[in-house]
C-alpha cells in the first residue's frame, strides 16, 4: 500500500504540538528579521520575540501588506532592497510578483529557502494524489513567476516524470500530452478549460487524453468550474492556495473539501476584516494572514495576503491534523460595491459554470454612464445559437443574476471568439468607474 502522507510524522501532529511548534519557529523568524531585515528592523522595533507565547500575543505585531514590500523595496540596493535579510551572493534565484495592480515585488530565494518552497510544494502536490507514476504535463513557459516553477522541482522530488510544455500553441500541446501520454497536469482553472475546448475543435475528446489528475494554480476557482473541468476531463482536480510573496500555503486532499494549510510550515491567521484583533471562527469569512516559517533570505512577518477565506475545522477524513480553508471567496480588493450592493466577480463564475454549461467564455464591464452603475455581462456560447436562442438565454441568466446577486445586469451573447482567452491569470471583471 502506498504511504498516505508525505510526512507522516509532521501531518499528523496533535493541534497542541503544532501551535507549540510554529510559535517556537516564529520567535525565531522574529528575531532574525529584526537584527538582519531593514523592513523589520523598523517596523517591529518595539517588538520582544521574548513576549510572543500565544496566537493571542501575535496581535501586537503589525501586519505586512504589499505596500510595505513596495516601499521598502525601492530604498535599495536594488533588486531587492530593504526586504532582503541575507547577503546578496547567497540569493540564487529571482522571482517577481505579476503586478497586476501596481509595481511587482521581487522577490529573493536563497537556495535553502528555495528547497522550503520546494518541500512544501510536495505536500500539496502528494496530497493531490501526485506520485512516482506520474508523468506531469506543465503546459505553460514559466518566466519570471512563482507559479508552476515550485511545481516543477515537487513534482520531480516527488519522484514524477515532468515534461515542460512551453513555446508550443495550445494544440502543440494538447498533442504533446497524447505524444508522451501524460497522466498527469498542473494549470489555471481557465486555460485547463480553454484547452479542453481547444481539443475539442481538434476532433479530440478531452477525456481520452488519459490524464488522470489536474492540479490548479493562479486563480480562485469555485467549485463549480472544479467540477466543469473534472467532467470536461473525466479525471479528478484540485486546488491549492498560494502567492509569490508567501508561497503555496494550503492544498487539497483526497476530500476534496476545503483546503488544508500545509502546517507546521506556516503560522496562518484568520482575521475578521472589520475587526483584526478577532480571528474568525470555523464557517465564518475572514482576511488570510500568513507568515511562512521557514524562510530567511526575505522574512515575510504576518503578511496580509489580501485573500477572503472561510475558516474550516481542525480534522478531516484522511487524517491530517491541520487547521482547513473551506473555500476562498475571492480577493478583498476584487469586492466591489455596484449601485451599493457588495458583489464578488466569483458569484457570477460559480453561477455560470453551475447552471449555464452553453456559456464558455465571459467578461463583465462595469461602467458609470450617468448618474447610475451600469453592469453588461458579455457572455459567449461555447456552440452557435440561433438568435432566438441566444435572446432566450439572455432572458434567463438575467433572471438568475438578479436573483443571486441582487444586481440587475445587462447581458449580451456575442458571438464564439469574441472575448479574449487566457492562459495564466483572467481579467473576466472590468471595473471602468475608477477612470470616467
Ligand atoms: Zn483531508
Amino acid at each position: 500500500m502506498s504511504q498516505e502522507f508525505w510526512s507522516p510524522h509532521l501531518e499528523t501532529l496533535s493541534r497542541v504540538q503544532l501551535e507549540m511548534v510554529e510559535l517556537a519557529r516564529f520567535r525565531e523568524l522574529l528575531a532574525f528579521a529584526r537584527s538582519h531585515c531593514a523592513l523589520y528592523r523598523e517596523k517591529l522595533s518595539d517588538i520582544d520575540p521574548r513576549s510572543i507565547n500565544s496566537r493571542e500575543d501575535l496581535k501586537a505585531i503589525p501586519l505586512t501588506t504589499k505596500e510595505d514590500l513596495r516601499a521598502f523595496q525601492e530604498i535599495g540596493p536594488h533588486p531587492y532592497g530593504g526586504i532582503l535579510a541575507v547577503d546578496m551572493a547567497k540569493v540564487t534565484t529571482f522571482r517577481q510578483t505579476s503586478g497586476t495592480t501596481g509595481r511587482p515585488v521581487y522577490v529573493p530565494e536563497t537556495y535553502e529557502s528555495w528547497q522550503w518552497r520546494v518541500e512544501v510544494w510536495c505536500h500539496i502536490l502528494y496530497m493531490a494524489g501526485f506520485r512516482e507514476r506520474h508523468r506531469v504535463f506543465l503546459p505553460f513557459g514559466y518566466n519570471v513567476y512563482v507559479a508552476f516553477w515550485e511545481a516543477h522541482y515537487a513534482a520531480e522530488k516527488l519522484g514524477c516524470e515532468v515534461v515542460p510544455g512551453g513555446a508550443l500553441d495550445t494544440r502543440g500541446r494538447i498533442q504533446k500530452i497524447q505524444e508522451v501520454k501524460a497522466n498527469a497536469m498542473m494549470c489555471t482553472p481557465t486555460y485547463g478549460l480553454h484547452m479542453a475546448e481547444e481539443a475539442k475543435a481538434m476532433g479530440v475528446d478531452p477525456k481520452e487524453l488519459g490524464l488522470e489528475r489536474i492540479l490548479c494554480a493562479g486563480e480562485p476557482m469555485p467549485e463549480a468550474t472544479r467540477k466543469m473541468l473534472e467532467g470536461a476531463y473525466g479525471c479528478e482536480v484540485f486546488d491549492h492556495i498560494g502567492g509569490t510573496e508567501v508561497c503555496g500555503w494550503a492544498g487539497m486532499c483526497s476530500e476534496k473539501k476545503g483546503l488544508h494549510i500545509v502546517e507546521p510550515f506556516f503560522l496562518v491567521e484568520i482575521l475578521d476584516p472589520n475587526d483584526p484583533l478577532r480571528e474568525v471562527s470555523v464557517g465564518e469569512t475572514g482576511l488570510a494572514v500568513v507568515t511562512p516559517l521557514g524562510r530567511e533570505s526575505f522574512p515575510a512577518i504576518r503578511f496580509n495576503t489580501n485573500d477572503l477565506v472561510v475558516k474550516g475545522p481542525e480534522s478531516c477524513s484522511c487524517g491530517r491534523t491541520s487547521q482547513k480553508i473551506l473555500e476562498v471567496v475571492g480577493r478583498a480588493d476584487d469586492l466591489r460595491k455596484i449601485r451599493g450592493v457588495l458583489f464578488s466577480p466569483k458569484s457570477i463564475e460559480e453561477l455560470l459554470r453551475a447552471e449555464f454549461p452553453e456559456i464558455g467564455e465571459y467578461e463583465i464591464v462595469v461602467s458609470r454612464p450617468g448618474a447610475m452603475d451600469h453592469v453588461v455581462l458579455r457572455a459567449e456560447p461555447v456552440a452557435e445559437l440561433g438568435k432566438e436562442k441566444a435572446a432566450e438565454l439572455a432572458q434567463s441568466l438575467s433572471t438568475r443574476i438578479k436573483v443571486k446577486t441582487n444586481l440587475t445586469f445587462q447581458v449580451d451573447i456575442v458571438p464564439r471568439g469574441t472575448l479574449p482567452r487566457y492562459t495564466l491569470k483572467a481579467r473576466r471583471f472590468k471595473d471602468l468607474r475608477e477612470k470616467q
